[in-house]
């Protein structure tokens, strides 16, 4: 007889693992099936993220970002200590046990919830029920009332510069380098082009990132995109905007590779050690459903959901990055709560109006709401008000008083519209603005609110008083009335 459970999870990355969890937690049976494979052909859960991205990246952004402040900044501190060396095999050792942890975690929070983990491959079939492939083993069906895809997403191909795994390599390759490229080049200046060329370039790589379009960052805030390039640039990020790279050619089996590019009306060529395509990722719905399924794909792949991640078809749910919204392991991980609750006939929502996205670079960048030119374009009449870091103690204590905390506010009713962060532990103060936006706070709402002294925090503080022209310790054009 066919195994029978009340929901299987076709994918165990922080989308699929998380509901898993919670779907347990609600007292459902429940198994997630998950195919992720090693290098060294090990299976784990985590998917995506823990296993080649938010995890490994984020260890190799904080190793990097101590070497590089202990060669150019500890002297600053009056701290004397010689040579500083890099031992790269050690770093990256770092990196591996932080995932292997994490991904071993997720195994034992499978055993004390009772989640039936499936190591292998999961289909949907046309019948309903799902075609479990284990590594090695016999293929079996197994039956639930509910099935959720959760298959996540991988690296967009580029035909002009194809993977070759050694000299052009995807967003895991280059988190997996042994050695530290002379020069580096990178197609893309997006999320993953900047976190990595960031991590490279702190080691010694000379980093050129040729980027298609002639607006650097075009999601971010215009002044908050403008003011991280300048950072950018000064530590030695060579960004090429509108920059259209029409080849790749390897010689020999290691390289180098010559790129091609059109910049402008010209054509440009540039000699790099290794090559990072890092142009966006795609969805991975291909595999996870058989002929038949009438779960309906959108033109470009992501799997057609409503606004509780119901697909087209009934009892069958999509979620992460295989689904419209941002490719974030966050926004993956609270749809799959609000699956889990929705099955177990609860009450459930994802406010997609406050998730928030951060890039991890030196100094941080992050953001929630909406921009102030997405808010010019809709006409919504707003105010601003936006403090920097270079007048606040503690930024200044940590030697990091770069860039600003901006809040957008509706200029009637005071609502927090978006607010927009680059500087240091911009990743952290984020938090604050999504839980007064998550509570439809005003602006007024955060000025009136204690924030200890002296914290970085406090420059929030402090942009929520700018809005008002109320601000303390920057002098503002506009006076209180
Ligand atoms: P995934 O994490 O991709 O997991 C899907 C899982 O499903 C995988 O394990 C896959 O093997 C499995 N699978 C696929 N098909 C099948 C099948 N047929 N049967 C069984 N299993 C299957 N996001 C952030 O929020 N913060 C960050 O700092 C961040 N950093 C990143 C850095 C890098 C380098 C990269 C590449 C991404 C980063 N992201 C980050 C994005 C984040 O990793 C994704 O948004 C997140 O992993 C999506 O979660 P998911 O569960 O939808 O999919
Ligand atoms: P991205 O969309 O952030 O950036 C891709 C960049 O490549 C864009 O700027 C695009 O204009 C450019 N591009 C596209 N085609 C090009 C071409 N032919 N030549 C040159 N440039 C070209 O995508 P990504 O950086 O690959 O990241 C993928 C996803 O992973 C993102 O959606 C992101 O949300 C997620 N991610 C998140 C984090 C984080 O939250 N900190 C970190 C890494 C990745």
């Amino acid at each position: 007889m066919a195994r029978s459970f009340d929901v299987i999870f076709i994918g165990a990355g922080p989308a699929g693992y998380v509901g898993a969890i919670r779907a347990a937690q609600n007292g459902l049976k429940v198994a997630c099936i998950d195919s992720w494979k090693n290098r060294d052909g090990t299976n784990a859960f985590g998917g995506t993220c823990l296993n080649a991205g938010c995890i490994p990246s984020k260890a190799l952004l904080e190793s990097s970002e101590l070497y590089h402040r202990a060669r150019e900044e500890f002297a600053v501190h009056g701290i004397r200590v010689g040579e500083v060396g890099l031992d790269l095999a050690a770093l990256q050792a770092r990196k591996a046990k932080i995932v292997t942890g994490l991904t071993a975690g997720i195994k034992a929070l499978f055993q004390a919830n009772g989640v039936t983990g499936l190591p292998g491959r999961g289909r949907l079939l046309a019948s309903g029920k799902v075609a479990y492939s284990p590594e090695g083993g016999t293929s079996e069906e197994l039956e639930a009332r509910e099935v959720v895809l959760a298959s996540g997403s991988e690296p967009i191909p580029l035909s002009a510069a194809p993977f070759d795994g050694v000299a052009i390599v995807d967003s895991w390759g280059a988190l997996d380098f042994e050695a530290v490229p002379k020069r580096l080049g990178v197609i893309g200046a997006g999320v993953i082009g900047l976190e990595l060329g960031s991590v490279w370039r702190r080691l010694g790589s000379e980093v050129v990132l040729l980027e298609a379009l002639p607006e650097f960052l075009p999601a971010v805030d215009t002044q908050v995109a403008k003011e991280a390039l300048r950072h950018f640039a000064r530590q030695g990020l060579d960004i090429r905007l509108g920059s259209l790279v029409t080849e790749a050619k390897v010689s020999g089996k290691k390289g180098p590779v010559l790129v091609r590019y059109r910049k402008g009306t010209g054509e440009e060529t540039l000699e790099v050690d290794r090559l990072v395509v890092a142009v966006g990722r795609r969805p991975r719905s291909r595999d996870v459903l058989a002929e038949g399924t009438e779960v309906r794909l959108d033109a470009r792949g992501f799997v057609e959901v409503d606004d509780r991640c119901r697909t087209s078809r009934a009892h069958v749910w999509a979620i992460g990055d295989l689904v419209r919204g941002p490719m974030l392991a966050h926004k993956g991980s609270e749809e799959g709560v609000m699956v889990a609750d929705l099955i177990a006939g609860r009450n459930a929502e994802v406010n997609y109006a406050t998730i928030p996205s951060v890039i991890y670079t030196a100094p941080e960048v992050a953001w929630v709401g909406k921009t102030e030119q997405a808010l010019q374009k809709e006409g919504t009449p707003f105010k601003a008000g936006s403090f920097p870091f270079s007048a606040n103690g503690r930024a200044k204590a940590l030697e990091a008083a770069q860039g600003f905390v901006k809040i957008l506010a509706h200029r009637e009713t005071d609502e927090i519209l978006g607010v927009h962060i680059v500087g240091p532990a911009a990743s952290e103060l984020v938090a604050e603005a999504v839980l007064a936006m998550e509570f439809q706070a005003s602006a007024e709402d955060i000025a009136l609110t204690v924030h200890a002294h002296p914290t970085l925090s406090e420059a929030t503080h402090e942009a929520a008083l700018a809005v008002d022209g109320r601000s303390l310790h920057a002098i503002q054009k506009k006076k209180a009335d």
